[in-house]
């Protein structure tokens, strides 16, 4: 189970890596992608990367918290596994449903019937 914090505006972001945080992408649930540099592996995408800017109050010039906001990244997990993998938005393509093995998760194979 991945672990999860709240960002300071209530939306919950998930940890990966050493201090990776991405929050979940809900319109690409379900949805498979090629990735760039692994061709023959359907991906899906667990949610998009934040990345935290400091904050700081505009008065006082002091330090009160952080915003995230996307980092144009993608947090890409292959079919059948369950690392996360950061990858360039544009490096990421939605594939269709029969463009991919059900089964092992490899784009191409067939081996699923479909
Ligand atoms: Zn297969």
């Amino acid at each position: 189970m991945a672990r999860s914090v709240t960002l300071e505006d209530g939306t919950k972001a998930y940890a990966f890596g050493r201090d990776g945080l991405y929050v979940a992408s809900p319109e690409r649930a379900g949805k498979r992608y090629r990735v760039s540099g692994y061709d023959g592996i359907a991906f899906y995408v667990a949610g998009a990367i934040v990345e935290p800017t400091e904050v700081y109050d505009d008065e006082t010039g002091e330090h009160v918290g952080y915003d995230y906001c996307p980092s144009g990244s993608l947090a890409c997990v292959m079919v059948g596994d369950d690392r996360i993998h950061a990858v360039e938005g544009d490096e990421v393509a939605e594939i269709g449903e029969n463009d991919y093995c059900h089964e092992c998760g490899q784009i191409g194979c067939k081996h699923d019937g479909r």
